[in-house]
């Protein structure tokens, strides 16, 4: 099933006001691909989910199924919530025909299909026992049994694994990838964890504040994050101010490195490094001297801080240096990540007057209106004439 989303966005009234849960979402899902989402709490990740199903309706733009605008809620989507939402007072066998009770499609053919599919996922000697008598794990498999018993062309998951334990967790994460490989329907995947969605899925979408950050495969992801929220939110990394000082040259913590992204000379820019791509080696051998001001065991790595100066740089190695050690830092160019400063911004919603100025906030501001068309520039009667030659009046 294929789903396309463009320029979505929803409003949701509130009683202390309008809460903006997701803007300008455009992207597309191909059928049978795995796609997830993934944001930190708030950002509009079940909100997202809530249009696909048809749950909501945007309040601007459109959500597509097949080509069609999805009006109500869809029988082509199987919902999977975050928590099993079993019905304790019927059976496993009375739980995972739901579905199909309520669709009034309960038919043998359709009850033969759920017999297999509990002995799929072994719980076929569970089907006259109660939801309490189940582990977290078995609870999981069979709510994720209730909502495959209807066919769905789609599989919603909304942080499906919140709630179980670590070991568990990384259980279901195998076994949901299996089936949707097995299956072969699509999956959107909701979850507030990066890793999770990292391992999981074909192509991932990162939100943050209702608004898409990035979409693509997760080593794009990670290794090419499109900005500072990105690198941040997906792994661990260090973000330095920096600017830009010739061609392919950044100077941060006090040094110029050489790098790969090309950027104007003087522009103030991010500069975001892995911490697993900061080498350390010793004093005065390296670009920068530094001293190691911690050093944590992680299983497999030693996650290590330098300090240079006032920054501090996190590194991960499988050598340890203790604290108080004199050490070099050598960071390669390719591994400079460089990304333009995002600046907070203050949103109004606006009009241009007769007059060419800007009314918003209760205030009249002068503004220059050319912005608005690429090229353009204002004519003797103050009508704006576009680089086409075209006159507006704005
Ligand atoms: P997430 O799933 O990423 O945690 P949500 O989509 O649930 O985020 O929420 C996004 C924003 O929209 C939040 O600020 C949330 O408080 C708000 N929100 C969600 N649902 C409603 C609703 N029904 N009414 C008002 N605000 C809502």
């Amino acid at each position: 099933m294929k789903i396309e989303l463009r320029r979505a966005a929803m409003t949701y009234q509130a009683p202390d006001g309008e809460v903006a849960a997701l803007r300008d979402a455009t992207f597309g899902v191909a059928d049978g691909e795995f796609v997830s989402i993934v944001g930190p709490s708030g950002c509009g990740k079940s909100t997202l989910l809530a249009l696909i199903a048809g749950i909501e309706h945007p309040s601007g733009g459109e959500v597509l199924v097949d080509g069609e605008p999805v009006r109500a809620p869809t029988g082509k989507a199987g919902l999977m919530p975050q928590r099993d939402q079993l019905f304790d007072w019927r059976t496993i066998w009375g739980n995972v025909t739901l579905g199909l009770e309520v669709r009034h499609e309960n038919t043998p053919a359709r009850r033969d299909s759920v017999h297999d599919l509990l002995e799929q996922y072994q719980l076929s000697g569970f089907a006259r026992k109660l939801p309490n008598q189940l582990s977290g794990g078995m609870r999981q498999r069979c709510a994720l049994i209730r909502t495959l018993a209807t066919s769905p062309d789609v599989l919603l998951l909304d942080e499906p694994l919140a709630a179980l334990d670590l070991k568990l967790r990384k259980d279901m994460q195998n076994e949901l990838k299996k089936i949707q490989q097995a299956i072969g329907i699509t999956f959107i995947f909701v979850t507030h964890d990066q890793e999770e969605a990292l391992s999981m899925s074909d192509t991932v979408v990162v939100m943050d504040k209702g608004e898409i950050q990035q979409i693509g495969s997760p080593i794009d992801i990670y290794n090419e994050p499109k900005n500072a929220f990105v690198a941040d939110f997906i792994g661990e990394s260090n973000i330095f101010s920096g600017t830009m000082v010739g061609d392919k040259k950044v100077r941060f913590i006090n040094k110029v490195f050489d790098c790969v992204d090309d950027f104007p000379k003087n522009e103030k820019v991010d500069v975001v490094v892995r911490p697993e791509d900061v080498f350390l080696v010793d004093e005065g051998k390296g670009q920068v001297d530094g001293v190691i001001s911690s050093s944590i065991f992680k299983g497999v790595h030693y996650e290590m801080v330098v300090m240079v100066g006032k920054t501090e740089i996190v590194v991960q190695d499988t050598i340890e240096r203790k604290e108080g050690t004199k050490c070099s830092v050598i960071i390669r160019p390719d591994d400079i990540h460089i990304m333009a400063k995002e600046f907070d911004a203050n949103r109004y919603t606006g009009y241009i007057t007769k007059k060419n100025t800007v009314c918003f906030a209760g205030g009249e501001f002068e503004c220059d209106v050319t912005q608005l068309y690429e090229g353009s520039r204002l004519d003797e009667e103050g009508y704006l004439i576009t680089k086409e030659g075209e006159k507006i009046d704005l």
